[in-house]
This record gives C-alpha cells, sequence and structure tokens, in this order.
C-alpha cells in the first residue's frame, strides 16, 4: 500500500469507485480507495438495483438520466469488458390518490423537458402493461419505458477495473481508523494498515458517512436507517417493468432469472446502523406483495437481507467539500436512490475535487442547507 497520496478515498461501493475511475479519467495521479471489506459490501451490494429517471427535481432528473445514458453504454465509456446487466423494461409507479396522480403530472413535465420519455396512464393501461397488477383502488400511474435495473455488483466491479487501469490502487480489507487534520486541514488518514499522508480524502461511505467525518470533528445533518429486502423462488415472468408506490410504500421487481426482489421503506423505525433482519418486514411485505400482484400468493421467500440509506434533509444527496476542513469532502444523504445517480455523482466530485467547472448545473454542496436552497424531492420510498 502507497504511504503517500493526492487523493485518498474512503468507501469501495459504487459512489466510492465512480469517484475514483472520474478522478484518474481527469489524469489526477495516485489515487488510492480503501474499502474496509470488500467491493460492493455495504449498501450498494444490498440494494433493488433499480435505475429510474422519473423524479419529481430537476437535477435528480438530469443527474438520473445521464447516469442512464452512461449505464447504456457502460463499456464503451469506461472502455473496459463487462455486462452490467442493464434491463431496462421500464418502472411503473403507482397513484393511489388524486393528489398524489398530479403530483404524477408535475413530475412528468419536469422530466419531459429533459426529454425524459414518462407518461401517465389510467388504471387500465397499467393492467395492459402489469396483466396481473391488482388496481383495486389505483387512480393512475406514471411509466417510462427507459427506465429498469442493472447489477450493482457489475457496476462497481466496472468501475474499480477501469479505475485500476487508470492508476488507481485499491485496497480492500483496509479500513480508515482516523483521519488526521492540523489547523483544520487534512494531512492524512490512518488505517489499519498504515498511515498514508495525502491533501485530500474523498469520504464516500454511504451510511456509516457520520462517523467517518466525525474523525475530522464534522458534523453533518444526515441520519442512516434501515431498509429491509427479500428475494423469492424464481419462477414464471409475470412482471417485465419495475413497480412502485411513494404512498403503498413498495417496489418490486422479477430478475431475469424469474425471482422477485421487493422491498419497501421502514414505517416508524427510528435511525440506526442495525442490518439485521426482522420476522415483521417478512409478514409485512408478504401482505403487500400478495395484494398488489395476486399471482404471488405462496412464493416461497429465499433470503432476506437489509442494508442502510444515509437520509438528507431534503432527500437528495450531498456532494460537497467541506468548508471547516481544507481538503476534505464527502458524497453521502442519498436518501435510497445513490446506486442510480453514481455515474454523474463520480463525475461532478471529480469536477469538485479538482476545482474544474461541474458538469451539471445542480445544488448538492452541502451550504445549500444554511443558505436554504432546499428543493424537497417528493418521489421516494
Ligand atoms: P456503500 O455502498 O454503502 O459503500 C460504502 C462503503 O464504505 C462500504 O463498502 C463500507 O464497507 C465502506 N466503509 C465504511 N466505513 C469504512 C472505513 N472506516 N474504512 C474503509 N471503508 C469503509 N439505490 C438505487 O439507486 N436504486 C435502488 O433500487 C436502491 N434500492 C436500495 C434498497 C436497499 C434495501 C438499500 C439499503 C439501498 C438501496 N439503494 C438503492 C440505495 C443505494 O444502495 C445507495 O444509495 C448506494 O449504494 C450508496 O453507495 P455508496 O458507495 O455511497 O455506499
Amino acid at each position: 500500500m502507497k504511504n503517500k497520496a493526492n487523493v485518498v478515498i474512503i468507501g469501495g461501493g459504487v459512489v466510492g469507485c465512480s469517484i475514483a475511475y472520474n478522478l484518474a479519467k481527469k489524469g489526477v495521479k495516485d489515487v488510492v480507495l480503501l474499502e474496509k471489506s470488500y467491493l460492493s459490501s455495504g449498501a450498494t451490494g444490498r440494494c433493488g438495483a433499480g435505475v429510474r429517471q422519473q423524479w419529481g427535481t430537476k437535477q435528480n432528473c438530469l443527474l438520473a438520466s445521464e447516469s442512464m445514458h452512461i449505464f447504456e453504454h457502460f463499456e464503451d465509456v469506461l472502455q473496459i469488458k463487462r455486462d452490467i446487466e442493464l434491463k431496462q423494461k421500464g418502472y411503473l409507479l403507482l397513484a393511489y390518490s388524486d393528489k398524489e396522480l398530479e403530483q404524477f403530472k408535475k413530475n412528468i413535465e419536469v422530466q419531459h423537458s429533459l426529454n425524459i420519455p414518462s407518461i401517465l396512464l389510467t388504471p387500465k393501461e397499467a393492467k395492459e402493461i402489469v396483466p396481473d397488477l391488482n388496481i383495486e383502488k389505483l387512480v393512475g400511474a406514471a411509466y417510462c419505458a427507459k427506465d429498469g435495473h442493472a447489477n450493482p455488483f457489475q457496476v462497481t466491479l466496472g468501475y474499480a477495473e477501469a479505475a485500476q487501469r487508470l492508476g488507481v490502487e485499491i485496497n480492500k480489507f483496509t479500513e480508515v481508523k482516523d483521519i488526521i487534520t492540523k489547523n483544520d486541514t487534512v494531512l492524512g488518514v490512518q488505517t489499519n494498515k498504515g498511515f498514508i499522508e495525502c491533501k485530500k480524502v474523498v469520504v464516500a461511505v454511504g451510511g456509516w458517512t457520520q462517523n467517518i467525518v466525525k474523525m475530522a470533528g464534522i458534523d453533518l445533518p444526515i441520519y442512516s436507517e434501515r431498509h429491509e429486502i427479500l428475494v423469492t423462488e424464481s419462477v414464471k415472468n409475470i412482471l417485465d417493468p419495475m413497480l412502485m408506490s411513494f404512498s403503498y410504500n413498495i417496489y418490486c421487481q422479477q430478475e431475469p432469472n424469474g425471482s422477485f426482489i421487493m422491498g419497501y421503506g421502514p414505517e416508524n423505525e427510528p435511525p440506526s446502523y442495525n442490518m439485521e433482519s426482522s420476522w415483521e418486514f417478512l409478514e409485512t411485505m408478504s401482505k403487500k406483495a400478495t395484494w398488489l400482484l395476486p399471482p404471488l400468493k405462496n412464493i416461497r421467500v429465499i433470503r432476506q437481507w437489509a442494508g442502510l440509506y444515509n437520509i438528507s434533509p431534503d432527500r437528495q444527496p450531498i456532494v460537497s467539500q467541506i468548508n471547516q476542513v481544507e481538503g476534505l469532502y464527502v458524497a453521502c444523504g442519498f436518501s435510497g436512490h445513490g446506486f442510480m445517480l453514481a455515474p454523474a455523482v463520480g463525475i461532478l466530485m471529480a469536477d469538485i475535487v479538482t476545482g474544474d467547472q461541474l458538469t451539471y448545473n445542480v445544488i448538492l454542496d452541502l451550504e445549500r442547507f444554511n443558505r436554504g436552497e432546499i428543493i424537497e424531492e417528493p418521489s421516494v420510498v
């Protein structure tokens, strides 16, 4: 392991690996990435894998559509051979009240301003796309045929491979124990395998961000929350698009191999770092899923697990330098959508670290909360 670097990235999830690749692509030398376990061992390897462009704020739509473009051309952009298993079979967002449908209409207007091909559907039209969908109580739906899902392990490993090819050093099973600063300036990081001297540290540790930035004396307005998820046995294909409802609180997709992956946001659960699975989730998930898709009755669950969402006050990512500590940067607060935004976020963070003009016209800096420039994202589970 190097003992001196230009930039140290902490965290080997999809975000850290995308940042590493994009820094190296810009010509930054001596970039070192540190991951305490294996690549994708955090939220990335535990996520629902959904990639959608149907957002309610212009900047999320922009970052999601730019990221989708990279997913679509992953091998060409990164100059590697790796199938990320992108399946663009659509996202069907379900509305259960007039208010929710109105919000979808507003969202679609924003999406169309960025050429995202989303449409509004009646319940009958939604049923044409998913014939087994229970449309009782459904008021309408929004649909984008270009949304879908991809394999988060392959995407992360692809970024890591491309970064290494450009000279990035990736150290797995290397845990950062401390960020060393003097006079509010980064001097380096202490790991379980030794000290690395550096002037710039990018924190990309998802749910563990608060603990890591505390090492440099920083407190961020974020918290972490357990999200549970499960996978079923493989059955015949009945669902092409990802199904999602914000008010009924569910997402559900059928993998190409026939397994269903599904989850919902915790109801009344306090912030925590808990990643245990619960019986309650299994029971509630089963009720929710079989009501929405009745043929799922009696399907067998193969495995359940949990991961951490890192939540920001406006449910938008924080991709920012930290003004109080020279040389400290953070990419966190993805609020459940960091996988689908990671390609664009890597580009953005590389711009910030190198001091270049931002590729995307977005406001994701930490100071937005002090300036009161908060644009709340309405479309999250
Ligand atoms: P992580 O993947 O958590 O990576 C952080 C890494 O930092 C970890 O590997 C960890 O081991 C490492 N680390 C921590 N501390 C240290 C240390 N001290 N030293 C070194 N390394 C350290 N997003 C979507 O876009 N679509 C979805 O459908 C979706 N579904 C989700 C479903 C669930 C159940 C969950 C939990 C999340 C979901 N997300 C989804 C969110 C998405 O998974 C995250 O936003 C994204 O993976 C964050 O990536 P990351 O690289 O920032 O964090």
